[in-house]
This record gives structure tokens, sequence and C-alpha cells, in this order.
């Protein structure tokens, strides 16, 4: 049979085998951890493929290139925000997704329970992680974690749900085992109103290990699409 988007069912099959030996490898084979396809600068059609091969949840990086796709995505295609967030653009994406895991401020949590309010919603997020204290990088740095969480927890437009982080790409593994600890440390003591039940992290160069530390859902982009023409 003639595949178009033969090279994605390899990506998957490979993705898969890879999961289950890294979950054996780390004691987690009863364990539910969810894959996100990564959807930056890919097609429609090769997203709608991923989807109904069981990939049904997408992350979204752009907002303007999330609005000029979304229509064409299947409807059963569940949608996290994952990108950096301008205030002024949380209105064109609240209704359409399911979770922001990109939430890396106090005030941009405001701002999104603000609106979420206004729309008579609770939007669920997760408070992004800057674990590796990169100039580059948004997010909350480790200490100003705890207290922005517990600020956050406060709003009524918000549910806080985990932490999302992409760590410096050398050593992985430290950033991993600081974020599985912070994690571990919200769930013992969470804020009132809180639901800490996801981290978020491992993506196509380090997926395998982010299980090993507890991860909770991996967000693969090129290694379920392929190279992106241009990078983001
Ligand atoms: C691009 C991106 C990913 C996926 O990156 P790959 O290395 O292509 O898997 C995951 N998370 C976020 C927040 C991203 O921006």
């Amino acid at each position: 049979m003639n595949n178009e988007f033969e090279d994605i069912s390899e990506n998957i099959k490979r993705i898969r085998f890879n999961m289950e030996e890294a979950k054996v490898r780390a004691g987690r084979e009863s364990d539910d951890i969810k894959i996100m396809a990564v959807t930056k600068t890919v097609p429609a059609e090769r997203v709608n493929f991923a989807v109904s091969q069981g990939f049904e949840l997408l992350g979204e990086n752009r907002v303007q290139e999330f609005l000029s796709k979304k229509e064409q995505y299947v409807k059963n295609a569940e949608i996290n925000f994952i990108g950096h967030l301008q205030s002024n653009k949380i209105k064109y994406i609240i209704d359409s997704v399911t979770m922001i895991q990109s939430v890396d401020s106090t005030e941009l949590a405001k701002e999104i329970s603000a609106r979420a309010v206004k729309q008579g919603r609770v939007t669920d997020i997760l408070c992004e992680v800057n674990i590796g204290g990169e100039a580059s990088k948004s997010g909350f740095s480790p200490e100003a974690l705890h207290d922005g969480m517990f600020e956050i927890a406060e709003l009524p437009g918000v549910r806080v749900c985990g932490l999302m982080t992409i760590p410096p790409p050398s050593d992985s593994c430290v950033y991993f085992e600081k974020m599985q600890r912070l994690f571990e440390d919200l769930k013992a003591a969470p804020p009132k109103n809180s639901a800490i039940t996801l981290l978020s992290m491992g993506m196509s160069s380090d997926y395998t290990k982010a299980v090993k530390f507890g991860t909770g859902m991996v967000r693969l982009g090129t290694a379920l699409f392929g190279a992106r023409n241009y990078s983001v």
C-alpha cells in the first residue's frame, strides 16, 4: 500500500518501541506516560496522520501558526499550548486549548485567569521552569517557583496541574533529576486548589532519559515528524 506518510509510521514504531523499553528499564511498565505531538512547522495533513495513529494530543508553539492550521485539524485532536505566550494573544487560544503548559510568570497566569473568568471557565496550566537558569529561556527559576505557584493557585480562573521544562541540551539527566525533586516536593505539599499531577519533560533528543526521572508527558517534534525546515 502506498503511504505518503510512511516516514511518520516508521517514526511512530520507533518511538513506541523506545518508550516501552525505557519504561521497562525504569520499572514503570504500568505507568501511563503521555506522548505529545509537537506540530510547529508541520503541515496539518501530516499532523492529522499522527492523530489517526493515536497521537491525539498536539502541542502548539505559536499563536499565529496555530490559528492558521486549527480549522484543518481533525476534530478529535486535543490541543495544549507550549510556546511563549504574550498576554494580548491569550484571547485567541483560550477556547481551543485544554492546557497551557508554558506559564512562565505570575503576571501571565493572572492574565489567563482574568480572561478565563470572563468566559466562565477554569484553564488548566503548568508552570514552566527554567531549570538550567539559561538567559535564552523563559520560566520560573527553581528558587522563585514555590512562591509563584502558591500565588497562582489562588487565582480563580486557573488550575495549577504541574510543571513543564526544557532543560539545557547537555546533561539533561542532571536537570531532569532536579525537576523530579521539585515536582515531588510540590506533590507532597501542594498549594490549595491545585491538582499537581503532571510533570511534562523530555523531547526528541532525551525522552527516554526523562522516563527514568518520572516524566508524565514527553513532547516530540522531530522524532515524530522529522527535521524541521527551520529552527524555532
Ligand atoms: C519544539 C518543542 C518541543 C519538541 O522539540 P523536538 O526536539 O523537535 O522534539 C517540545 N517542547 C517545546 C516547548 C518545544 O518548543
